[in-house]
């Protein structure tokens, strides 16, 4: 959480600090939630007074409650099937649930053929193993240890996508393997920032950067003068992400990094990533981190995930499914690397917000 804090107040800093003054009809405002999505929430938006400034934000931090809660795997809440009833009750019997519930696995299970294996939302019982070996080792270093392949691989015997079977007449979810658990971190936050985005952009604000937990999305450029919006690619080595690589100059537009420097744990002096390869059932180590970038905030979380799992020739080759995304690499041996539509929005290349 300290860590998602920094970053964000890094982000304000970076654009505050490069701001000229906002016209005499609309002036800046930042509001910063830390009570959602387990993570720390900015909105940064141009409004012609605080009020409606307020008021905008006070929708959207109320329609990302319900999603969070929603899409939360660890909690149910009265009266609500969210991820965690799926989890319990989809083994045995279909679940009816709300229709953003039912879109984001929709989505998630569409696009898992174009992403070469890299994604898998069904794998939730490995990602559950990862999830309590890393809560422990974070909290005890000492002791700090990797779960057993042999847990892993019976794990991984219930993670077949096509086992979710979703019914769109009456928005039901039922697991045809009783054992399979679903995980939808990978998107979840995406997901949520482009609903509340498509919102925001219908607003009496639509000049706005929301930034739920690094996952970022942008409307219309800043009314102080500036073109675009600038977003900081952290260095995967900078602690606390006070240090960029690069900075993106774009507007109307969501920027999304998965990075090993976030939700790792130590093992023997050697870290442990979040994001776990099905493949090897271990986390995924080709590259340091990457960044996506697409119109839509749910495929660009989506894509930062699977590109980070994948070499970039396999993230390439992901890529021409997706006609207007973008990727910045760092992979595990350092080098950058970056598609041709990336190339025009990097500072380093010229690009400007001016
Ligand atoms: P992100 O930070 O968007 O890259 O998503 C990482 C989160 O997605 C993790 O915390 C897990 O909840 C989940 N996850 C990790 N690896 C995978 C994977 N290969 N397929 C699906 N979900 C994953
Ligand atoms: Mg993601």
């Amino acid at each position: 959480m300290r860590r998602n804090i920094c970053f964000v107040l890094a982000l304000i800093l970076c654009l505050t600090g490069c701001a000229a003054p906002a016209s005499a009809l609309e002036q800046k405002y930042t509001k910063v939630y830390f009570d959602l999505f387990d993570s720390v929430v900015t909105i940064i938006g141009y409004a012609s007074d605080e009020n409606t400034f307020e008021s905008v934000c006070e929708q959207a931090r109320a329609r990302l409650e319900t999603l969070h809660m929603l899409f939360d795997k660890y909690n149910e809440y009265e009266g609500l099937n969210n991820l965690c009833t799926l989890n319990d009750q989809a083994g045995t019997a279909p679940v009816k649930v709300d229709k953003e519930l039912y879109d984001i696995i929709a989505f998630a299970k569409r696009e898992t053929p174009k992403l070469r294996g890299s994604v898998n939302i069904a794998m939730g019982g490995v990602l559950n193993i990862w999830h309590d070996y890393r809560e422990t080792g974070t909290a005890d270093p000492a002791n700090a240890a990797l779960p057993p392949i042999e847990s892993l691989i019976s794990a991984s015997e219930h993670q077949d996508i096509d086992d979710v079977i979703l019914s769109e007449a009456d928005n039901t979810v039922y697991f045809r393997d009783p054992e399979l658990q679903l995980d939808l971190g990978a998107v979840a936050k995406g997901y949520a920032a482009e609903l509340v985005a498509r919102e925001l952009d219908a607003s009496d604000m639509p000049s706005y950067i929301l930034n739920a937990g690094g996952n970022i999305r942008i409307g219309k450029p800043p009314l102080d003068g500036r073109s675009s919006w600038s977003v900081g690619i952290q260095d995967p080595d900078a602690l606390y992400g006070e240090r960029n690589i690069d900075v993106i100059c774009a507007s109307e537009i969501s920027v999304v990094t998965s990075g090993d420097y976030e939700r790792y744990y130590t093992v023997d002096n050697v870290r442990y990533a979040h994001i776990i390869s099905p493949d090897t059932l271990m986390p995924a180590v080709n590259n340091r981190s990457v960044t996506a970038v697409h119109k839509d905030s749910a495929l660009c979380d989506l894509l930062s995930t699977a590109l980070f799992v994948l070499t970039p020739d396999e993230g390439l080759e992901v890529l021409s499914h997706y006609p207007g995304a973008e990727a910045y690499w760092v992979t595990a041996s350092g080098e950058i690397l970056y598609t041709g539509g990336m190339s025009a929005l990097l500072k380093s290349l010229g690009a400007s917000d001016k």
